[in-house]
Formats: C-alpha cells, sequence, structure tokens
C-alpha cells in the first residue's frame, strides 16, 4: 500500500509541476474567473492518481486522487470543484465494486469542505497565516476514506487504512501548494522587477528604458517634446537636494496630468523629461508644448515656497527620416530655447534669425 501511494505522491508532485507552468503572469494567479483548461487538467490529474491505487480490501480502493479535487475547490469553489469530479466519478463507476458509494461520499464531502473554506482562504496571497491554515486544510481531507473501516468491518483499518492515507494525502497537498506558490511569487517578483524596470521611482513616471522602447513604435506625424528644468542646479544649491527631488516628484506629476490618456511623459534623465504625443492631428506642436511650459510656470512647487520653477521645451514632428534625427531635431531646439533665454518653447524646424 505504501510503495503505491509513494508513485501517487510522484505522479501528483508532476502533474502539480506542470499545473504550475500553466501560470504564465502574476495576473493569472490571481484571476477569480475559472480557467477551464487548468479545471481540466486537475479532473484529468484525479483519473490518473485513480489509475494507479492500492486495493485495501476488494473492490475498496485508495489514491490521491481528493488532493487535486481539493485544490480546485478551495481555489475557484464547489462548483469549479463539483464539475471537475464528472469524470473522477464516471472513472470510479466504471471499476465498481463496494467501495463505488464510500468513493462518492469522499469526493463529495472533500469538494464542499473545500468549496464551504474557497471564501475564507486565499491560497495565492503573499503570506499564508498557517497557524488558522493547517487544521482547516486538514479539516478538508477528514471524509476522504472515512467510510473504508465500515466497508471492511474493521475498526482498526481507521488506524491502518484511514490514518495513512489522510497523512500521506495532506502531505501532497501541502507539497502542491507549495510548487503553485513557488511559481506565483516568481511570477509577482518578475512583474514588480518588470515594472520597477521601467518606472522612474522619484517622478513616478516612465524612465529612460521604457522611453527607449516607445521611441522605437513612434509613428510619422506623432510629436516629441523634450523638457529641460531651467537653472535645476540653483535651486539644488538654493533648496537642497531634497527639495530639489520634491521639485522633481511634483513635476511628474504636473506634465501626467496634462496629457491625454494615450500620451505620455518620461523622466528622461536627471532634470530632463520627454513627452511623445501619438496621433496628434492638427495640433499645433507648439500649442502642445507651450500648454506645458505654462502649467509648469502656474504651479506652485511646495519645496520652493513660491519661487517660480519653469522649463525650456524643444519640440518635433516625426516625419519619414530615421528616427534618431528626430531626436537630434527636437534637442537642437531645446538648446535653441535655452540660448532665446529659457522659460521657452522652441519648435523644429527653427526659424532663421531675420538678416540685419
Ligand atoms: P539649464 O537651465 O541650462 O538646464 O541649467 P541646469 O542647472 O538645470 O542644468 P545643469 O545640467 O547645469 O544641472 C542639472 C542639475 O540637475 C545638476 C544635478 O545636480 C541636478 N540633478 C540631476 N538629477 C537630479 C536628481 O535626481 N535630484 C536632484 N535633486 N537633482 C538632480
Ligand atoms: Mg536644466
Ligand atoms: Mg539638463
Amino acid at each position: 500500500m505504501l510503495l503505491t501511494l509513494i508513485i501517487n505522491f510522484c505522479l501528483l508532485t508532476t502533474m502539480m509541476y506542470l499545473l504550475s507552468l500553466t501560470y504564465k503572469s502574476a495576473e493569472d494567479i490571481t484571476a477569480t474567473a475559472i480557467h477551464v483548461p487548468r479545471l481540466l487538467l486537475l479532473a484529468v490529474m484525479a483519473v490518473v492518481l485513480m489509475l494507479y491505487p492500492a486495493e485495501v480490501a476488494p473492490g475498496v480502493i485508495i489514491d490521491m486522487r481528493a488532493v487535486p479535487i481539493a485544490y480546485l475547490a478551495l481555489r475557484k469553489g464547489v462548483w469549479a470543484g463539483l464539475l471537475a469530479l464528472i469524470p473522477l466519478l464516471l472513472y470510479r463507476f466504471h471499476l465498481g465494486g463496494v467501495g463505488t458509494w464510500s468513493a462518492v461520499f469522499s469526493a463529495v464531502g472533500v469538494v464542499l469542505l473545500g468549496g464551504l473554506l474557497h471564501r475564507s482562504v486565499d491560497l495565492s496571497a503573499p503570506r499564508l497565516d498557517w497557524r488558522s491554515l493547517w487544521w482547516r486544510l486538514l479539516l478538508v481531507f477528514m471524509p476522504n476514506g472515512i467510510l473504508i473501516p465500515v466497508l471492511r468491518g474493521d475498526p482498526a483499518a481507521l488506524l491502518t487504512v484511514y490514518l495513512p492515507l489522510l497523512v500521506v494525502t495532506y502531505a501532497g497537498f501541502l507539497v502542491s501548494l507549495g510548487i503553485q506558490r513557488n511559481r506565483y511569487r516568481l511570477l509577482s517578483l518578475i512583474a514588480t522587477y518588470e515594472q520597477q524596470a521601467h518606472q522612474d521611482a522619484l517622478s513616478d513616471l516612465p524612465n529612460r528604458r521604457q522611453f527607449d522602447l516607445d521611441f522605437v513604435r513612434m509613428d510619422v506625424g506623432d510629436l516629441l517634446c523634450l523638457v529641460d528644468i531651467d537653472h535645476f542646479k540653483k535651486i539644488n544649491d538654493t533648496y537642497g537636494h531634497a527639495a530639489g527631488d520634491e521639485v522633481l516628484t511634483q513635476l511628474g506629476g504636473v506634465l501626467k496630468g496634462r496629457l491625454r490618456s494615450h500620451d505620455q511623459a518620461y523622466r528622461y534623465g536627471g532634470e530632463e523629461f520627454a513627452v511623445i504625443f501619438r496621433s496628434p492631428g492638427n495640433a499645433a506642436p507648439e500649442l502642445l508644448a507651450e500648454r506645458l511650459r505654462q502649467a509648469v510656470e502656474h504651479t506652485s512647487f511646495t519645496a520652493l515656497a513660491g519661487h517660480p520653477l519653469t522649463v525650456s521645451i524643444g519640440v518635433t514632428r516625426r516625419g519619414a527620416a530615421p528616427l534618431d534625427t528626430c531626436f537630434l531635431e527636437a534637442d537642437q531646439a531645446l538648446y535653441a530655447a535655452k540660448t532665446a533665454g529659457r522659460n521657452q518653447v522652441r519648435v523644429w524646424p527653427l526659424e532663421q534669425p531675420p538678416e540685419a
């Protein structure tokens, strides 16, 4: 019996590992909707585990089929568990024997208890409170095989069959849960680090990495603005570096607040920001950029106690030329805005100064 249960255990952990590979993202994990292929996989898992049972009395078999079923009921509720029971029960009826109705009782009992706990137990939570969880999870497996001593007419089977089955099934469940939770943790960490890798912590805007990705996706006609704070070094020197940081944070919010949902502001470098206007149509570049410049000029920056802050902006429209050209044009326009006295917008192509 023990050897068969060990084979069952190995099969279970292998299949649970395969199940964990079906989770591709952190959202997959927390989704409340039932993922049909996963439900089918768990239902098949239960049947596969029944292919290698231990016969503890004529017509009475035990195995770890309760684990995938309990897992499903705990994660998705009673109806998902009952659906997954269909192939399991069909196969059990096909096998027949005196243990059939005991098997139905076990499976339905596990699903009902698992489903009952479904709302109060979140198996994908970042932290599990094992003190309140361990006995509840154990409770789910209590009905599993409880009628076997009655079927055998042998109360000692409670110790020799029911108890070992309970222990092995519970252990199998904990290992299965561990496999799934490892996958959750890995995917959640990847999602967090991916997000952090493309986000600037200070301004809460996408960073240079994200800009580089979005920049190459700019279409002809889109606008690129380069925004540079005027005399920021002086602000740091006067109010301190911490105040400078606060300004960058507030400025991030100001830029973001002035854009349509499909336009995007980025923190490009230290005190340099970039804005991509997508499909601006016939909107004049100077007007869009000027709106940003004025928004900054009219903002009262908390860290500067009323001292005005200004930005210079260079803007260009993406033409048919290679993208590098587009960036150089915006940069030259920005340089022109700086040399012309700052706190202004310059648009590429730059106007030639009138001839003397
Ligand atoms: P200009 O008008 O010509 O742009 O002058 P500027 O002083 O803004 O430009 P400059 O390039 O001389 O100085 C940029 C300053 O921005 C220097 C640097 O210390 C500061 N800076 C860059 N990144 C940060 C940051 O994350 N926090 C703070 N507080 N300051 C920063
Ligand atoms: Mg500057
Ligand atoms: Mg600069």
